[in-house]
């Protein structure tokens, strides 16, 4: 045999190709090998194994310090057995790592986790940040779940949709229906009402975290007393008390009593 030349030697054990080649056909491209055997993964060791099939174990990190990791995260499986901490709970107290930052905090507030790849698409389109990510899941301990046109969100005591529509990017704010009842509460009748017909993810977690019944109604209330004492400046004429005229005084102080109910009892119909 004479000088190998590059790349047209080749120790053949299929024929077609060869038989394509004299045919003057291009011959198919060689077989690809089924699997790197050089690339297998450094398997676990019992102690860690043990770790990673607990499922009530969500994170990992180093008791020798550096940031805290997803369980899934690959720089988490550089921490030698002797320094792995592991945690059910989200520690915020140790910096996060920023590779795994999204999936850590996914882990911490969805209710269906197993749907990663659908938010990691969400988020993208919506445009969340990770810090946005984290205010939300972290600091306000805020609930998810996901579907293909939006999230449901649940916040302290309301649950949210921040869900496309129109058929494009554009999104918007839905907060679930309730009903007040005289004693302050509220029966929640299910279903979602507009909350805002163009919403950003920065909109809508402030709008969610901010939210509390007890503030919105004390935020109406004042907004009605505000309104009403815009009415009370401006009093008919008949009810100008004169000086030393405590029946027309008596009469100004009824009238705003009156209408000070009037309006709690509008307040509490809403
Ligand atoms: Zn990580």
């Amino acid at each position: 045999m004479g000088r190998k030349t590059k790349g047209v030697i080749r120790e053949r054990k299929d024929y077609t190709g060869l038989l394509l080649e004299l045919q003057g056909k291009s011959p198919s491209p060689p077989p690809q090998p089924v699997a790197d055997a050089s690339e297998h993964k450094t398997p676990y060791s019992p102690y860690r194994q043990r770790i990673m099939s607990d499922e009530a174990v969500k994170y990992l990190y180093s008791k020798r310090g550096g940031p805290f990791h997803d369980k899934s995260c690959p720089k988490a499986q550089h921490i030698p057995d002797e320094e792995l901490g592991y945690s059910e709970k989200y520690l915020s107290n140790i910096s996060q790592c920023p590779l795994c930052a999204v999936k850590a905090y996914v882990r911490l507030g969805a209710k269906d986790f197993y749907n990663y790849p659908l938010y990691e698409k969400l988020f993208r389109r919506m445009r969340f940040t990770p810090v946005l990510l984290r205010r939300m899941y972290v600091n306000e301990k805020i609930r998810t779940s996901a579907s293909s046109n939006g999230l449901t969100i649940w916040g302290k005591e309301d649950s949210w949709r921040l869900e496309f529509w129109d058929g494009s990017d554009t999104m918007r704010l839905m907060h679930n229906n309730y009903y007040p009842l005289p004693d302050g509460t509220r029966i929640f009748t299910g279903g979602y009402h507009l909350q805002a017909e163009r919403a950003t993810a920065n909109y809508a977690f402030t709008a969610i975290s901010g939210y509390t019944y007890a503030d919105h109604k004390a935020a109406m209330l004042k907004r009605e007393q505000e309104q009403f004492a815009l009415k009370v400046d401006a009093l008919p004429e008949g009810f100008s008390a004169e000086k030393d005229d405590l029946s027309g005084a008596k009469k100004k102080v009824f009238w705003v009593w009156k209408k000070f109910i009037e309006l709690l009892r509008k307040f509490f119909r809403k």
